[in-house]
């Protein structure tokens, strides 16, 4: 299966060289997937017939030399949250059952016209609310590197068939930490995009002031050649920011993979006191700052810095997400999309059946608690002050940057947790998403770059934050560090 350790800009060469078709490259995943996912469970659906038919049309694009995306003819995954025209894509949650959408996400669309192949639809939390990947109607994702543990969460199938080597690279969905967290557990690279950087139109929205797609890849090339793809404004999302597409004035003038170079010389790299020390796992402290210390020898300065709002983060970001939850999460009623109840006599009844038998306790639970900080008499105590707080964090994190240009942090405090563990401590796991949630509220981007194991050889991510529209930046400090060292070429015999 050594096809299937390339990475998305190899195996793209190959296919542009015509030292493997398109259709191989798809069977590569297919068997991949064949062999493996039994055990890991990353897919919730795999559409060889339509990849195949795909495939196909892909092929001539390229015999004649009409398509010239170094990404044309690779194929992609998709987490189940995000539109696929007539491909089931249904948040891996019940109430979804049988959904097809009638159009394509924009970044489908967009990965579509730069000739990359959608395979099929990813595992992950039911809409993707939670941190294990536990909460899935088709059951739990196994992280690859043991699968006694979990892969993270959300996108938790989109990292682990990354580390799997049963697919090539693919999209998830960041909210709080979604890409970072599962690229961190499972030893892959995950970039979570400024906020507006990839347009949100067909990505099942879960908290519209949150969510952003971004790719999860083996390295941080593929990372930005996916993102030179996906980025860019769209009038179908009002957020989107045209800047970011690749060769639009200010944030993307070259693209991102062109503009990749690895100099990190007088780079000014935040080291934040709050994100080590007490509850951080040891041995993720240890491999974090030996990244930081990796970045120094390229060329890199670290700058002791402070985020003291980092605390107030989770809180803030569990009242906002529910509340927005709670109003998005309103259209699955039963009547328009995919599962309704059999049993009602009216139809308040036939709403209330559907929704309390087609959604997940997770997702009920967010739901109540979001509808709870929007009622009167508990919104101003709750989520206005949760807008308030957001608006602090956005004002802290401005201050820290006006003392440097990158922050560097662990991606979450400790390495995957076993199967089973955080759902019976939901509190637990809350509060494990302290060092991703952050970003979400204030817009920045986030990369999570593996960076070491621990003693029980699980993988550790480490954290680059930017400025918001300091793609590139954080690309490019995560780059560096790759081309010094080799911790994103360890792939796990996945037993
Ligand atoms: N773990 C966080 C939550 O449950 C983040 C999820 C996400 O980013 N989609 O809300």
């Amino acid at each position: 299966m050594e096809l299937m350790k390339l990475t998305a800009l190899e195996l793209g060469e190959k296919i542009k060289a015509k030292e493997i078709s398109v259709r191989e490259a798809l069977d590569a995943v297919s068997a991949a997937k064949e062999k493996t996912d039994a055990k890991v469970n990353a897919y919730t659906d795999f559409d060889k017939e339509l990849s195949d038919k795909e495939a196909d049309r892909i092929q001539k694009l390229i015999d004649a030399g009409d398509s010239k995306s170094p990404l044309a003819g690779v194929p992609i995954g998709i987490k189940d949250n995000i539109s696929t025209k007539g491909m089931l894509t249904t948040c891996a949650s019940k109430i979804l059952t049988g959904y097809k959408p009638a159009f394509d996400a924009t970044a489908v669309s967009k990965v579509r016209d730069a000739g990359m192949v959608v395979t099929g639809k990813l595992n992950m939390d039911e809409f993707a609310m939670g941190s294990t990947s536990e909460t899935s109607v088709y059951g739990p994702v196994k992280n690859p590197w043991d699968t006694g543990k979990v892969p993270g969460g959300s996108s938790g199938g989109a990292a682990a068939a990354v580390a799997a080597c049963e697919a090539v690279v693919t999209l998830g969905s960041d909210t709080g930490g979604s890409i970072r967290q599962p690229a961190s557990y499972c030893g892959v690279t995950g970039f979570k995009p400024s906020y507006g950087a990839v347009s949100r139109y067909g990505l099942i929205a879960y908290a519209s002031s949150l969510d952003q797609i971004g790719p999860i890849a083996k390295d941080v090339r593929d990372c930005a050649a996916v993102m030179d793809v996906i980025s860019g404004g769209d009038v179908n999302d009002s957020t989107s920011n045209a800047a970011f597409a690749s060769g639009a004035e200010g944030v993307n003038e070259n693209g991102f993979l062109a503009s990749l170079n690895g100099d990190v010389k007088g780079l000014k790299v935040g080291v934040p006191a709050e994100c080590f020390g007490e509850g951080v796992d040891p041995k993720v402290e240890e491999s974090v700052k030996g990244m930081i210390k990796e970045l120094e020898s390229a060329g890199a300065v670290a700058v002791p810095i402070s985020l003291d709002f980092i605390r107030f983060a989770v809180p803030t970001y569990y009242i906002i997400a529910t509340a927005e939850a709670s109003s998005n999460l309103s259209r699955f009623d039963g009547v328009k999309y995919g599962y309704r109840a059999k049993e009602a006599d009216s139809i308040d009844d036939l709403f209330i059946n559907s929704r309390s038998e087609g959604f997940g306790g997770e997702v009920k639970k967010r739901i109540m608690l979001g509808t709870f900080v929007l009622s009167s008499g508990y919104y101003d105590a709750y989520y206005n002050k949760a807008l308030k707080m957001k608006q602090m964090i956005m004002d802290g994190f401005a201050g820290a940057f006006g003392n440097c240009d990158v922050i560097v942090c662990p991606t979450a405090p400790m390495t995957a947790p076993k199967i089973g563990e955080s759902l019976s401590d939901p509190m637990k796991m809350y509060l494990s998403d302290i060092f991703t949630v952050s970003l979400n509220l204030a817009g920045l981007p986030g990369l999570s770059v593996p960076c070491g194991f621990d003693a029980q050889n699980m993988p550790i991510g480490a954290q680059i934050i930017g400025p918001a529209g300091g793609d590139l930046k954080v690309l490019n400090a995560g780059h560096a560090f790759q081309l010094a060292t080799d911790h994103h070429k360890k792939f796990p015999e996945v037993g």
